[in-house]
């Protein structure tokens, strides 16, 4: 179907979660409105209801275990793992109980109590201002109307089989259906709502199609057949591109594909300036299955892994075992490249359900990571001997986050000595030079860094919380995060002093917050002083190709100027232009 009238081009924005450019025409999924039936039960009927809702809860369960066994052949086991999350939906007691209790109490039918429940719910999980729980509602939606659809009779719509090549635009896109898209006939996605951080933005990223979420309303003011162009590099869909946006746009990615077999070309290089100073690059990882992309895109390591994520979404802690057969997997494929297992950093913005802490005024500045692992003495030594076991099979080092003070560091060094003590006892190996650091996350931490050098054997400075205590800006609050400035000068200060007191200790000093892994703020890194950058795989080949560009003069230049400069702006805008001077291609991506 195509448009009449005059057309004219038309921009929606929204937020670019998978990179590309592709254009054509559109298939718009509006979001169903289902009418859910409402009608009052016998007595007698209500066994009959209740044994609906399980009959639904089992189909439902056969369903997302056959999408999880196809994705887990067809993209990986990572990707499957997602529905995981699903699955523990279907079993939540909270949900069978309240449903079940809502039609026997009423008296009324299944669809409706099941309904009336689960929109409560999830507006609810919506409503705190946390990604994390916003990820989980959008879980729960997507089980929601699969036992709703179940219940009711309803077809699902049938995305496996599209013949056409088309830009989808929808409301939402479950991941369940984003991980089915043939991306040869699927060229993009559109969707109303989502993050960077949902999980059809990560399986986007997977299949490479480029896709652009938090287009607000696009889904219904769009009508299918409708020639668009999206722009996942920029976040925009662009309605009715004229003849010159397209020129534009083919020129971008035609510099697109130059500079990404430049970067394909680096990757076994090193990661040295003009003028020969080495840089190491490590990566971030969060599970086992990262080692592919930390190989692929060249890290000599890892430089952060984080390991709640072993933690997350799950009944039961991780035993020991369990534990170090993740951490020997990783240390053993990696071997001989250092691999450094943070422990367990637990609170803030990231919560476990087993390990949930009570309630607290401000969770962020509690009783969390190191303080909780101190305390919490069986958690702790479960995950320090699997660690210290691990490090008889590859480079194992391991560092503690949030340190604020020394006695923290003296506490859990001794910690480790105990449990090194008990597995020499057992006959279990161990590397009795295991090296030991601390994230630098905490400005007292980042001040003392002088007393703390004394008992470690290097830094690793965890900006996205540097910045957050420094400043504090609470790192996922929208609105003040105008305040979140990587480049204030006390930032820049206290990075310069960490890196100074690492030195003067003769230990080295790494950064694996996010700003490692902006091109733009890779000078200023470098003039403060850091040794190691570590960031997520696939940001490593323009780091690198950055640095390959930089000149020690020019970095210190940087230092100089901004150790004396007191506007964040005027930071930023010197790192940045000495960025663009030296790799300019690597910028290529805006409009
Ligand atoms: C940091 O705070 O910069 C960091 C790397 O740790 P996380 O983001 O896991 O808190
Ligand atoms: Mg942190």
């Amino acid at each position: 179907m195509t448009e009449q009238g005059p057309v004219e081009e038309r921009i929606f924005r929204g937020i670019p979660v998978s990179s590309g450019v592709c254009h054509g025409r559109i298939l718009v999924l509006k979001k169903a409105e289902l009418s859910i039936p409402k009608y009052d039960v016998s007595e007698e009927d209500l066994p009959q209801q209740v044994q609906r809702f399980e009959q639904a809860l089992i189909t439902t369960r056969r369903e997302i275990l056959d999408v999880q066994h196809k994705i887990s052949k067809a993209i990986g086991d990572e990707e499957a793992r997602i529905f995981d999350a699903h699955l523990l939906v279907l079993e939540d007691p909270t949900l069978i109980d309240s449903v079940t209790n809502q039609i026997v109490q009423k008296r009324v039918n299944v669809e409706w109590a099941f309904h009336e429940f689960t929109e409560k719910y999830t507006a609810t999980l919506n409503a705190i201002d946390d990604a994390y729980l916003r990820e989980r509602a959008a879980d729960m939606r997507d089980v929601n109307s699969r036992i709703l659809n179940n219940l009711m009779g309803v077809q699902r719509q049938d995305l496996q089989n599209l013949r056409e090549p088309c830009i989808i635009v929808a409301y939402d896109l479950p991941p369940s259906e984003t991980a089915f898209l043939d991306r040869k006939i699927v060229l993009g996605i559109g969707t109303d709502i989502g993050s960077k951080t949902s999980h059809t933005a990560i399986m986007a990223r997977s299949l490479q199609i480029p896709a652009v979420t938090g287009l607000q309303n696009a889904s219904q003011k769009l009508q299918s057949g409708t020639y668009v162009l999206l722009d996942g590099y920029n976040g925009a869909l662009i309605i009715h591109p004229s003849d010159q946006t397209l020129f534009e746009y083919g020129q971008l990615v035609r510099r697109q594909v130059n500079i990404q077999e430049k970067l394909r070309e680096i990757t076994v290089l090193p990661a040295v300036t003009l003028d020969g100073t080495k840089l190491t690059l490590s990566a971030n990882i969060e599970q086992i299955s990262d080692i592919e992309s930390v190989k692929y895109f060249g890290a000599e390591g890892v430089g952060l892994f984080r390991t709640e994520y072993l933690f997350i979404n799950r009944s039961a802690l991780p035993t020991e075992d369990e534990q170090y057969d993740a951490y020997r997997k990783v240390a053993s494929e990696l071997k001989p490249q250092p691999v450094i297992i943070r422990t367990l950093d637990l609170g803030g913005d990231k919560f476990i359900s087993k390990l949930q802490v009570a309630q607290e005024m401000n969770p962020f500045l509690g009783w969390r990571a190191i303080r909780y692992c101190l305390e919490e003495k069986e958690v702790f030594r479960a995950q320090l001997r699997a660690i210290l076991r691990a490090s008889a099979e590859g480079n194992v080092k391991m560092m503690y986050p949030m340190v604020s003070c020394q006695d923290e560091v003296l506490k859990a060094n001794a910690f480790v000595e105990e449990y090194k003590a008990e597995l020499r006892a057992e006959g279990k190996a161990f590397d009795e030079n295991l090296e030991i650091g601390v994230m630098i996350e905490i400005p007292s931490a980042a001040i003392a860094a002088n007393f703390l050098a004394k008992h470690v054997k290097f830094f690793s400075i965890g900006t996205n919380d540097l910045i957050q205590y420094t400043l504090a800006v609470d790192r996922m609050n929208q609105k003040i995060a105008y305040l979140y400035e990587p480049t204030h000068p006390a930032i820049v200060r206290l990075i310069q002093m960490t890196a100074e007191a690492a030195h003067a200790n003769n230990i080295w000093c790494g950064v694996c917050g996010e700003m490692a892994g902006d091109p733009e703020l890779t000078p200023l890194l470098l003039a403060l002083g850091a040794d190691e950058l570590s960031m997520a795989p696939p940001l490593l080949p323009q780091i690198k190709l950055m640095i390959r560009r930089l000149k020690n003069a020019e970095i210190k230049e940087l230092g100089e100027f901004a150790l004396k400069c007191d506007s964040s702006r005027e930071i930023l805008e010197r790192s940045r232009a000495l960025a663009r001077m030296a790799a300019p291609g690597l910028f290529e991506t805006q409009m």
